[in-house]
C-alpha cells in the first residue's frame, strides 16, 4: 500500500515507519464483531480539494448518497500545490447542510509518525477548535490518519479521541472491524479499473463487509491520488445499485456496531 498523499507532496516512508505501521495493525485494536445485515460501502475524501466538495458531492447526491470528508482546518481556503485549491468554509458548511459528514484529518496535515505525541495532541486540539468556530452540531467523531501514518502510540491516542480512525491498508473490513485502524481502498484512477471496482463491490456484498473508499480530487486529470468524474460516477452508481447500503462512516458505524431493527 502506498502512502496517502493527496494533493500534498508525497512523503517517503522509512523502514522504521513501515514497521510501526505493520505492528500497529496488531496492537491497541478496537475490534468489534460486525453486525451489519448487508454489505456497506462508504465514500471518503482526504484533505478535501475543492472538486471533492463540488464534483464529488454532486455525483454522490445524484445517486442519493452521502460521503465523509476528512478535513484539515489548516488547508481551508488555501491554494493547493497543484492546479486545484482546497475547500472553503462555505464548501464545508454546504456539505454539512446537505447531510454529509465532516471528519478530522488533523489541523496542519502533519506526518504524525515524525512528531512527538504532545505536538500531535496540540494539532488535534487545534482542529477541534477549527470545527468549533465553523459551527456544527457536534465535533467530528471520526478520524483519518494523515498520510496514513500510524504507530501504536498514535493508534492509542486516536482511540481515546475518536469513535473510529481510518488508515490506508487496502482491504475490506469484514468479520471483526478494528475501529482504531479501519481498512480503506484507494479510489484512484491510477490504480483501479471499472472491472476491479465491480469485483470489490460484489465481494463486499457477498461477504457482508464494509468497504471504505478514499480519494482526493475528482477531476479529469487527477494525477496519482485522485479519481476521474467518470470512474467516481461509475463507482457510486455501482454501489447504489448493489445490494449494499451506501453510508457515511458515522452512519455505517451504527449498522456495524448495532444490528438494525
Ligand atoms: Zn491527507
Amino acid at each position: 500500500m502506498e502512502p496517502e498523499s493527496g494533493s500534498l507532496p508525497l512523503r517517503p516512508t522509512s523502514t522504521r515507519e513501515s514497521l510501526q505501521r505493520r505492528v500497529s495493525r496488531l496492537v491497541h485494536a478496537k475490534r468489534i464483531p460486525m453486525r451489519n445485515r448487508v454489505g456497506i460501502i462508504s465514500f471518503t475524501f482526504d484533505d478535501v480539494p475543492r472538486s471533492a466538495c463540488r464534483v464529488g458531492r454532486d455525483l454522490l447526491e445524484a445517486h442519493d448518497c452521502l460521503g465523509t470528508y476528512y478535513v484539515c482546518g489548516g488547508l481551508t481556503d488555501r491554494e493547493g500545490d497543484g492546479d486545484e485549491p482546497f475547500h472553503s468554509h462555505a464548501d464545508l458548511r454546504g456539505l454539512t447542510r446537505a447531510g454529509h459528514e465532516l471528519g478530522c484529518h488533523g489541523f496542519a496535515h502533519l506526518p504524525y509518525q515524525q512528531r512527538g505525541l504532545a505536538e500531535v495532541r496540540a494539532d488535534l486540539d487545534r482542529n477541534r477548535a477549527f470545527f468549533d468556530e465553523l459551527g456544527g452540531d457536534v465535533p467530528p467523531a471520526n478520524f483519518a490518519y494523515p498520510y496514513g501514518q500510524v504507530s501504536p502510540a498514535l493508534k492509542a491516542l486516536a482511540s481515546e479521541r475518536f469513535v473510529s480512525a481510518r488508515g490506508v491498508q487496502a482491504a475490506l473490513n469484514r468479520g471483526r472491524a478494528d475501529l482504531a485502524l479501519l481498512r480503506a481502498v484507494p479510489l484512484y484512477s491510477s490504480e483501479l479499473s471499472e472491472r476491479t471496482v465491480a469485483d470489490v463491490i460484489e465481494r463486499t456484498e457477498r461477504e457482508r463487509g464494509w468497504l471504505v473508499f478514499f480519494t482526493h480530487s475528482v477531476v479529469d486529470a487527477p494525477g496519482r491520488c485522485g479519481c476521474t468524474p467518470a470512474l467516481f460516477d461509475f463507482t457510486v452508481r455501482s454501489a447504489a445499485r448493489s445490494g449494499c447500503r451506501v453510508l457515511t462512516v458515522a452512519h455505517a458505524l451504527g449498522q456495524v456496531a448495532f444490528r438494525p431493527a
